[in-house]
C-alpha cells in the first residue's frame, strides 16, 4: 500500500475523530462520507432518508438533539444536499459501484460516537497530536471513527481492481444505540447481496489478527420503565401516596433475581435512575433504564418478557402505573462457516496477518445483525469479522485509541476477501 494512500487513511479517521457525533445526529460524518465518495466516483449514491424504513428507526433523540447537531454541522459548512438528504434524524449513506458481471457483495460500517468526553492527558495520542474531539462529552470510543475510513479505503481499492460484480458499501447510522441496522436493512438496501461482510476493529484483538466469523453476538434489548405514583407528605401523610421510589426498588431487586435459562446465557442490567422530588415527599415518578441481553435472540426474549412481568408485578404491588417504552432491540445472528472459511483462507495470505481466528464468539451486542439476518433469509450469506488493533484501553473508555497501523491492514484483508469473491460466481 502506498504511503499517499496510508496517510489519507489516517487524515481521514483523524477528520472523523475530531468530529464525533451521536446517533441519528451523524451528519457532518455523513458530508464527509459523501464528498469522499463523490471523489471516488460511484454509480449510485443514496443518502439519508432514502436509504432508510424510517418508521423502523430505534432509539431516536429527541428533535432538539437533533436540531441542535444540525445547526452545528451547517455552521461548520456541511451542504444543504446533505442537510436535506439526512433532515429530521435520517442519517447514513449506501454507496454502489455496478462492475460488469459477477456477485452482488457489501460492506457496512458503522459512523456513530459514544456519549463520554475525551481524555486530555498526555500520552493519549489523539491529545498530544491534535486531534482529540472537539465536541464537548462526545468521543469516538469505539473505533467508529476508523470504520468508515476503512471503508472507504476498500471501495477505492476496489473500485481500482479488477474485481467484477457489484459492491456496496452501507455507512450506517446509530449502531451504539441498536437504532440504524433494522431500519437500514427493512430499507432494502441488502436485499439483492449474495455476500455481506460486517467489521470491527479491536474488541480485545492486537493488530495482526483477524477473526474470520464472529459468532454469537449478543441479543439485545433496552428498555426504560416509568412507575408513576402519586405524591404526599412524607411526614404527615405517608399513606396518602402511592410511592414511585419502593415500586422502582421492588422492580429492580426482583429484576436481577429473573431465573437464569437452561438454554444458555442471559444478562440483566439497570444503569440508570432519575425521579422524585425531595426527601420529605413520597415519589411520584421514577425512570428506570435498562438492559437484557441474550445468548440468543430468543434467551433475549424470554428475559425481556420476564422483565416486563417483574416490572408491572412491581407497580401493582405498591399501586403504582408502570410505562414500558422498548427503545431499541438487536438480535443474534451468526456468521455464515462457508463465508467465513473464505475469509480465513483470504486473510492467511495477508502478510501483514500473522493470526487468523476461524471463529469466535463476539461476546457484545451488534445491529449489523438485522442486515445479516436480511441477507440470509435472501439465500445470501453474511460474516462479521473482527480485525485486531493495538488499542491503547478497552472500548467506551476516555482513553481508548486504535493503532493507526492496523487501517491498512483492515483494507488488506477487507479488498482481498472482496476481490476472491468477485473471482466467484454467487
Ligand atoms: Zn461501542
Ligand atoms: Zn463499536
Amino acid at each position: 500500500m502506498s504511503h499517499d494512500v496510508r496517510n489519507r487513511l489516517s487524515a481521514l479517521r483523524r477528520a472523523f475523530h475530531r468530529h464525533p457525533e451521536p446517533a441519528w445526529c451523524e451528519f457532518r460524518t455523513t458530508a464527509r462520507i459523501v464528498a469522499e465518495l463523490e471523489r471516488i466516483g460511484v454509480d449510485e449514491l443514496i443518502v439519508g432518508r432514502d436509504a432508510l424504513a424510517s418508521e423502523h428507526r430505534m432509539a431516536v433523540p429527541p428533535s432538539e438533539t437533533i436540531h441542535e447537531w444540525r445547526d452545528r454541522a451547517a455552521d461548520a459548512g456541511v451542504p444543504t444536499a446533505v442537510l436535506d438528504a439526512t433532515a429530521d434524524g435520517h442519517t447514513g449513506v449506501v454507496a454502489t459501484v455496478h462492475a460488469g458481471d459477477g456477485p452482488s457483495v457489501a460492506l457496512r460500517a458503522d459512523m456513530d460516537a459514544v456519549s463520554i468526553p475525551e481524555s486530555t492527558e498526555p500520552g493519549h495520542r489523539p491529545a498530544d497530536e491534535g486531534f482529540r474531539s472537539e465536541t464537548d462529552g462526545y468521543m469516538h470510543a469505539c473505533g467508529h471513527d476508523a470504520h468508515p475510513a476503512v471503508a472507504l479505503g476498500v471501495l477505492e481499492a476496489v473500485v481500482a481492481s479488477d474485481f467484477s460484480g457489484t459492491f456496496t458499501v452501507l455507512f450506517q447510522p446509530a449502531e451504539e444505540v441498536a437504532g440504524g441496522g433494522k431500519p437500514l436493512a427493512e430499507g432494502g438496501s441488502v436485499d439483492d447481496v449474495d455476500y455481506l461482510l460486517a467489521f470491527h476493529l479491536g474488541l480485545g484483538y492486537p493488530t495482526g489478527t483477524v477473526v474470520a466469523g464472529a459468532t454469537e453476538p449478543l441479543a439485545m434489548a433496552h428498555i426504560t420503565a416509568t412507575f408513576e405514583g402519586a405524591s404526599a407528605h412524607a411526614g404527615k401523610d405517608p399513606s396518602g401516596g402511592t410511592n414511585a421510589m419502593q415500586a422502582m426498588t421492588t422492580a429492580v431487586q426482583n429484576a436481577y433475581g429473573i431465573a437464569r435459562h437452561g438454554d444458555g446465557m442471559t444478562r440483566v442490567n439497570f444503569g440508570r435512575v432519575e425521579g422524585g422530588s425531595a426527601s420529605n415527599v413520597i415519589a411520584e415518578e421514577v425512570t428506570l433504564d435498562g438492559e437484557v441481553r441474550g445468548g440468543t435472540t430468543a434467551l433475549m426474549e424470554y428475559t425481556r418478557a420476564e422483565l416486563e412481568r417483574v416490572l408491572y408485578a412491581a407497580a401493582e404491588l405498591h399501586d403504582c402505573d408502570v410505562v414500558i417504552r422498548r427503545i431499541s432491540e438487536s438480535i443474534s445472528v451468526d456468521s455464515d462457516p462457508t463465508l467465513a472459511g473464505l475469509v480465513a483462507d483470504v486473510a492467511r495470505d495477508v502478510p501483514a496477518i500473522d493470526t487468523v481466528v476461524p471463529a469466535a464468539p463476539l461476546g457484545a451486542s451488534e445491529d449489523a445483525t438485522f442486515l445479516m439476518d436480511r441477507v440470509h433469509a435472501n439465500g445470501g450469506r453474511s460474516s462479521y469479522l473482527v480485525i485486531g488493533t493495538d488499542h491503547s484501553t478497552s472500548h467506551h473508555t476516555p482513553t481508548f485509541d486504535v493503532d493507526e497501523c492496523s487501517l491498512d491492514v483492515a483494507v488488506e484483508v477487507l479488498t482481498d476477501v472482496v476481490s476472491s469473491i468477485g473471482e466467484r460466481r454467487p
